[in-house]
């Protein structure tokens, strides 16, 4: 009554509000020390051939995704999607984002043969560092660039467009291959994405909702892997957890795809006793 009197609005109490503001903390306090105290891990997911792919026959493993995880002895499991964001803002991703370079890479050292892809997020992509972070990461393990594959979103990159065609052109002249991952999502043109030094596209899983049921969408990732392929882009499905799915994506021409069906993300000691693929395209 007295607020109202003064004429200041009344703001009522949100608990809610208050306990994120708290979760925030705890979350970004405990993100500071998960590196030196090891809580971090990488799991690997299989990229599979489709041609290949039949009910009861295990998939052919063309590459893998690391992924990262957070085991934090104070908040459990956290997921990603609740601590990246955070460690791009207040700037923990880049020593985030040499510890996965190097475990990523001290695992393909391990499995000769196989390619690992990382993903690398906005603020990496616009450092002016990521260049010699990627090759210094590749010179400490000795891994060949060409066994390193990086995943960058298009929002990220079109964030600095010319900064990340800059970098990801360097690094791919060095032979680190470059992916556009969430293909789709974001608001590239397609003459933005010719101009993009990538050599392969992940396909978001958003178009696996629709596609089955909906002519109109198939009709868009007809159109969307005749584009890719005319200019020479490998294109993943992300997402793929039936055999329906995969089905229908295998009759519509694709080639590669990733997801549950095929596979949850492995533990490092499973991944490292997947057969190593015979060299292929893509
Ligand atoms: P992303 O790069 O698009 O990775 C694919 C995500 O989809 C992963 O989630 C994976 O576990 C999940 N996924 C795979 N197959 C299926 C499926 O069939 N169905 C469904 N619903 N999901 C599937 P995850 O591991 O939680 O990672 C989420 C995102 O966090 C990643 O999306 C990536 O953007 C980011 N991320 C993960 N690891 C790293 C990292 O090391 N560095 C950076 N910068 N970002 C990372
Ligand atoms: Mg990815
Ligand atoms: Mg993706
Ligand atoms: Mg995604």
């Amino acid at each position: 009554y007295e607020a109202k009197r003064t004429g200041l609005p009344i703001v009522p109490f949100d608990p809610a509000l208050l306990a994120s503001v708290e979760e925030r903390i705890r979350l970004e306090h405990a993100l500071e020390t998960a590196i030196e105290r090891q809580e971090l891990r990488l799991v690997y997911q299989v990229i599979v051939a489709l041609d290949e792919a039949r009910p009861g026959v295990s998939p052919v493993v063309a590459n893998v995704e690391a992924l990262l995880r957070w085991n934090s002895p104070e908040l459990g499991e956290v997921a990603p999607f609740a601590f990246i964001p955070l460690a791009e803002e207040n700037g923990r991703i880049h020593a985030l984002g040499t510890w996965v370079l190097d475990a990523a890479l001290e695992f393909a050292r391990r499995q000769p043969g196989l390619r690992v892809a990382v993903n690398v997020s906005a603020a990496q992509l616009g450092d002016d560092d990521l260049v010699t972070t990627v090759l210094n990461a590749l010179q400490r393990s000795g891994v060949q660039p060409s066994q390193l594959e990086l995943e960058v979103t298009e929002t990220a990159v079109l964030r600095d467009l010319a900064g990340a065609t800059e970098r990801l052109a360097q690094l791919h002249a060095h032979g680190v291959w470059i992916t556009l991952d969430d293909f789709g999502t974001g608001h590239s043109s397609l003459a933005v994405l010719c101009s993009l030094p990538i050599q392969k596209v992940k396909l978001d899983r958003f178009f696996l909702k629709t596609s089955l049921h909906d002519p109109r969408s198939e009709a868009v990732l007809r159109a969307m892997l005749a584009m890719a392929r005319d200019l020479n882009l490998a294109v993943v499905a992300e997402g793929i957890e039936t055999p329906e799915q995969c089905e229908a994506l295998r009759r519509l021409g694709f080639r590669l795809g990733q997801g549950y069906l095929f596979g949850q993300p492995l533990e490092e000691a499973e991944a490292l006793k997947l057969p190593v693929p015979a060299p292929r395209p893509g």
